[in-house]
């Protein structure tokens, strides 16, 4: 049996790619650049309705860092990144551009793609009681 027939075996038992890296005894990015050429089914799974409804609470409290929403939650910075700047972007009157290359914001000290800085926006309208 060849790898990639180990690989999809043990897929189609539900295990994530990380899981079955370790089982198989390969690098989890092998193991993805051979689903992906094998186009092999992969499993997505959707964030729990509680995890996402905590990470939206946590959001808009506006105490923790994304940093510390990410542990608190389990889920990626990257995750929390992305349903917060959906929140901004629901906001009228806020268009930041997508600038060429990504820079410290002086304030903040995040690296920004997106100006005026997303992430001091994204304070100042949790915490301005006159927003929203
Ligand atoms: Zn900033």
């Amino acid at each position: 049996m060849s790898l990639a027939d180990h690989l999809r075996a043990v897929l189609a038992e539900g295990a994530t790619l990380a899981e079955a890296a370790a089982l198989l005894g390969r690098s989890r990015s092998h193991l993805h650049r051979l689903a992906a050429r094998e186009h092999m089914p992969r499993r997505r799974r959707a964030m729990k309705a509680a995890t996402r409804r905590r990470l939206e609470n946590l959001l808009q409290d506006g105490r923790l860092s994304l940093t510390a929403i990410a542990r608190e939650c389990g889920v990626s910075k990257s995750t929390v990144s992305v349903l917060a700047n959906a929140e901004l972007r629901r906001r009228p009157g806020f268009h930041p551009r997508r600038i060429r290359r990504a820079r410290y914001c002086p304030n903040c000290r995040y690296m920004v793609w997106l100006w005026p800085c997303v992430a001091c926006a994204a304070r100042e309208s949790r915490t301005d009681p006159a927003a929203d």
